[in-house]
């Protein structure tokens, strides 16, 4: 269905399906391009700062069941954007002070650090976002997406579209392209909640630090500040019932406020210093679509999200990553993918780079060689059996400039042009990442190569790897 090498896709909403859904179909080569309409991303994984306190007033805190979730949680812990969280727990079930019970469980909490977005901005930050821009409208001209925003119209076309927004959202851009699949989004059902924040001068003291509430307006309890990585004050969080909060919506905030500080005090708490109000319209979900996610593959549409089959942010992960797996089956994947570092791709091309690179000059691949490559770009060229035939990495060394370095083709591969076509597809994707100039260090016996692609020598010949080398740069357009 997608007429262009690199498809051009649109997702609509940051939160975490959105960015999961994005994340992948970027590795995989398409030019994704991402709409938010906060001034930040990451949804109703949020974190609320005021003044010298901050306080996560949606998601809680994250499970991670299944084994690819787990794995992406690794990633977040590594980078330093998740952690595990250990808080005491326990059950209220009411109705009267004494009827509490410890809640034992072997399930892993985690969450966000130094707040709950913090995931969300690391998913975010390879890719191409437009912050403040709410999507109000949708138009199919024959293979072609366009986008209406808020204030005006968007420029560039697209080949799909894909709605990361909470049911009711995205049944309301359906409404006109695809009233069938609006109707069905109407089916599901997703509820309200109330979410206080609250700032002590001195810290309670409770004898937990998270607590499931089964009776009364409170459904959830937490010590905001027993999560890693936060302030030193005591902060915690309220959320309402559903039941409570839904006929309460229109309340003034003070109203709200009393009515959920009054009833933690009646679990042991007491009434804050200072306090700040969310309320959510789309907490969580009743009733789910019961699906991964949605594509139409002749319209190309697609929705992912919470509410399409698992309410909980392992969920929405699920449901991004599904979408762009049904998006990528439908069309054959480019030819060169962004690389993960340390991913099974990454070790692929350390075996190549060692054997292009390092082997003939009877060195190996060492660690200084790969010093500092979780925070550069990593490309390669595959045939469609999946195999690597070249490799390159760029680095990001100053605002708009990147320097590419480690570039191998496989030996059996050489001399096809398959050089020139990673170079000139990487080039491209840098561009669209705002790079204007590109440097890089050629061997002599390569320089040709490069100058025919547009570089130019900048430097004496000088010695790298016990070779002859020189600095070669070029000057790309800078996208308007
Ligand atoms: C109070 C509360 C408590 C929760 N507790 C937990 C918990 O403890 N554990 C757990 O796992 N999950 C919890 N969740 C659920 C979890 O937060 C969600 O499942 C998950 O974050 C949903 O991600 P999403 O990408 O599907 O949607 P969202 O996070 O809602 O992302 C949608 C994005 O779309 C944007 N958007 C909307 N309309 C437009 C438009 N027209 N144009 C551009 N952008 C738009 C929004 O601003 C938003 O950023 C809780 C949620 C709430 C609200």
């Amino acid at each position: 269905m997608f007429p262009t090498q690199s498809p051009r896709i649109a997702v609509i909403g940051a939160g975490i399906s959105g960015l999961a859904c994005a994340t992948a179909l970027a590795e995989a080569g398409f030019a994704v391009q991402v709409f938010e309409k906060s001034r930040g991303v990451s949804g109703r994984m949020s974190t609320r700062r005021s003044e010298n306190w901050q306080c996560d007033h949606g998601a809680q805190y994250f499970t991670a069941r299944d084994p690819a979730f787990r794995a992406e949680v690794q990633r977040w812990i590594a980078a330093g954007a998740a952690a595990l969280w250990e808080p005491r727990m326990r059950v209220y079930a009411g109705p009267g002070p004494t009827d509490w019970t410890s809640h034992a469980s072997s399930v892993e909490r985690f969450v966000g650090t130094p707040g709950m977005t913090a995931p969300g901005r690391l998913l975010a930050s390879g890719l191409q976002l437009h912050t403040e821009v709410c999507i109000t409208g949708l138009q199919c001209e024959g293979a072609v997406w366009r986008l209406q925003s808020a204030a005006g119209d968007i420029a560039d076309p697209f080949d799909g579209v894909l709605l990361a927004l909470p049911a009711p959202q995205a049944q309301a851009l359906l409404g006109d392209v695809a009233p069938a699949l609006a109707a069905q989004v109407g089916s599901v059902v997703m509820r309200p909640a109330w979410a206080l924040m609250l700032r002590f001068d001195t810290p309670l003291s409770l004898p937990f630090d998270a607590a499931f509430v089964n009776a009364g307006p409170l459904r959830w309890v937490a010590r905001d500040s027993s999560k890693p990585g936060r302030g030193a004050q005591d902060i915690w969080l309220l959320h309402g019932t559903p039941a409570w909060s839904a006929p309460r919506l229109e309340w003034p905030p003070e109203q709200v406020a009393d009515a959920l500080q009054d009833a933690f005090v009646a679990l042991g708490g007491s009434h804050a210093a200072q306090w700040q109000l969310h309320r959510w319209r789309y907490a969580d979900t009743e009733r789910t679509l019961g699906q991964p996610c949605v594509w139409d593959v002749a319209l190309g549409l697609g929705l992912c999200g919470d509410w399409l089959q698992d309410d909980k942010v392992e969920g929405a992960w699920h449901s991004g990553r599904a979408l762009a797996e049904r998006v990528l089956a439908r069309c054959p994947s480019p030819r060169v993918r962004r690389i993960a570092f340390n991913s099974l791709e990454y070790a692929q091309s350390l075996r190549l780079r060692e054997a292009v690179l390092r082997a003939p000059l009877g060195l190996p691949l060492s660690a200084q060689d790969q010093k500092g490559e979780d925070a550069q770009w990593h490309f390669g060229l595959f045939d469609p059996a999946g195999a690597l035939l070249a490799c390159v990495v760029a680095v990001p060394v100053a605002q708009g400039i990147f320097k590419l370095r480690q570039m191998a083709v496989r030996a059996d591969t050489q001399g096809k042009g398959l050089g020139a076509h990673l170079l000139t597809e990487v080039e491209t994707r840098l561009r669209d990442q705002g790079a204007t100039q590109l440097l890089l260090h050629a061997r002599l016996s390569a320089e040709a190569f490069y100058a025919r692609q547009g570089y130019q020598g900048e430097s004496e010949v000088f010695e790298e790897v016990g070779i002859p080398h020189r600095r070669m740069g070029k000057i790309v357009q800078a996208l308007k």
